[in-house]
């Protein structure tokens, strides 16, 4: 039997969000036997994203997930990491041993061949993620099809210098780690949570042919600074004239 997907997806409130799930959402569509976990960095689950996730007619988890306040004002602001450790918990809670678990944020760009071979990951696998930092790739590097070593333009001293989007791990696995956890630090996240479920460089399953072919894309829409105010002081200069 197909194993199931758990695609973990953190969202939060701002005028391009309805677009970037319906894209996300509508990519999904193609994939069999996934669960699309969507947690919503928000106070309460808004009904209109309900809505678009009850119409694309595939299984769904909808979480409201809010960062703790105190983070908000942090110089760098730990993003997704409420929704993702909402996520991880509800599979925990759960007690959800079987399929694959995936870390998707709600802008990235996926290939279908991505799915067809996350899912059969037997502990952690690992495949390159494009348009990330300065080199435009963030990749494991392959010797003899052993993970060896890592490609990322920001070592930053971690043990796995990956993205969030680099990586799979199974639920068998990841149900041995009761004590999984993803911190509230930027740019650490990716490397503390796979500190926290015993990585092992030799166990890493390098998938994408080898990494060589690209199947996710860490792309990012452009936001618009603050539109609302722009068109409240329109309307006002118009009201005027
Ligand atoms: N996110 C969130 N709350 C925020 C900012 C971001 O839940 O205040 C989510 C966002 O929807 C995305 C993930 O966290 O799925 C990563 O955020 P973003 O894409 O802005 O970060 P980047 O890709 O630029 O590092
Ligand atoms: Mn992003």
């Amino acid at each position: 039997k197909l194993p199931k997907i758990y695609f973990v997806t953190p969202t939060y409130p701002r005028r391009e969000q309805m677009a970037e799930l319906t894209r996300l959402g509508q990519t999904l569509m193609h994939v069999q036997n996934i669960v699309w976990i969507v947690a919503d960095d928000s106070e309460s689950c808004n009904p209109r994203l309900d809505t678009l996730l009850s119409n694309l007619g595939l299984p769904y988890i909808h979480l409201s997930s809010p960062m703790p306040f105190m983070y908000k004002s942090h110089k760098s602001i730990p993003r997704g990491v409420s929704n993702r450790r909402a996520a991880l918990s509800w599979i925990k809670s759960n007690k959800i041993t079987d399929g694959v678990l995936y870390f998707g944020d709600d802008d990235n760009t996926f290939d279908l061949r991505l799915f067809s071979e996350i899912r059969h990951t037997q502990k952690v696998s690992m495949f390159p993620v494009g348009l990330i930092g300065d080199y435009s790739i963030s990749s494991p590097i392959i010797k003899n099809n052993k993970v060896v070593a890592f490609f990322d333009s920001w070592p930053a001293k971690r043990t796995w210098p990956v993205d969030m989007a680099g990586f799979a791990v199974n639920l068998g696995y990841l149900a041995k780690y009761p004590n999984a956890t993803m911190p509230y630090k930027a740019g650490y996240e990716e490397d503390a949570f796979l500190k926290s479920i015993g990585l092992k460089i030799n166990e890493i399953e390098p998938l994408a042919l080898g990494c060589t072919e690209v199947y996710v894309w860490h792309t990012q829409t452009t936001k618009t600074k603050a539109p609302l105010i722009k068109v409240a002081k329109d309307t006002l200069k118009n009201s005027k004239s």
